[in-house]
């Protein structure tokens, strides 16, 4: 099994810890805080996920101290210190896995579909998904409410991906060596459960 399909099985397996409340909660006792403290970290994937209190990342999956190295914002959207802040995480831990995760009932993304900017910086969040929004509609004109946003939601984080690579020569590199894999989730607040897309 390569270094990808591990990180991927950890996640799935953690994630459906977390779905059925079966936590084992690894990784989190003072023996590993004073281990991680003297040799470093070694966290085994990159999520680039929501700011959102119901998506916390190291529950979702079901890890603990120096497993994943995360990221979030409003709506997990990419800007360039997103971007520095995930080529740092792969260039110094050598890490396999990037997430880019979503979640349904998104408050950025339903911003974006409203079209409301809002006002004072919040405007750059949401400027980064109406675009999404605008094509999705323009691809799937009948979609409305719930179904429409959570389509936003999965062609924003798919988006997210798109842009990484695009920007990223460091990343372009080792998806082509076979040495990273770069995947869109959606993760479903009600049941818990995460979905690649
Ligand atoms: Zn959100």
């Amino acid at each position: 099994m390569t270094k990808i399909d591990e990180a991927l099985k950890r996640l799935e397996e953690g994630n459906a810890r977390f779905a059925s409340e079966q936590f084992e909660h690894p990784n989190l006792n003072e023996e590993l805080r004073h281990k991680t403290f003297h040799e470093g970290q070694s966290p085994f994937v990159s999520i680039l996920s929501c700011a959102d209190s119901r998506a916390p990342v190291e529950l979702v999956f079901d890890q603990g101290i120096g497993d994943i190295f995360s990221v979030r914002n409003a709506g997990n959207i990419y800007d360039d210190i997103e971007l520095g802040s995930l080529e740092l995480s792969v260039y110094k831990f050598n890490i396999p896995l990037i997430i880019v995760m979503g979640h349904t009932d998104c408050g950025a993304i339903k911003l974006g579909v409203k079209g409301d900017r809002l006002q004072g910086f919040m405007t750059r969040v949401i400027d980064h998904v109406i675009p999404v929004a605008e094509k999705v509609r323009e691809t799937n004109p009948d979609l409305e409410g719930e179904t429409l946003e959570t389509e936003v939601c999965k062609a924003n984080a798919l988006r997210v991906v798109d842009e990484i690579l695009y920007h990223s020569d460091i990343f372009r590199k080792k998806v082509y060596d076979g040495d990273l894999r770069i995947i869109a989730a959606l993760h479903c607040l009600k049941s818990g459960k995460v979905e690649w897309l």
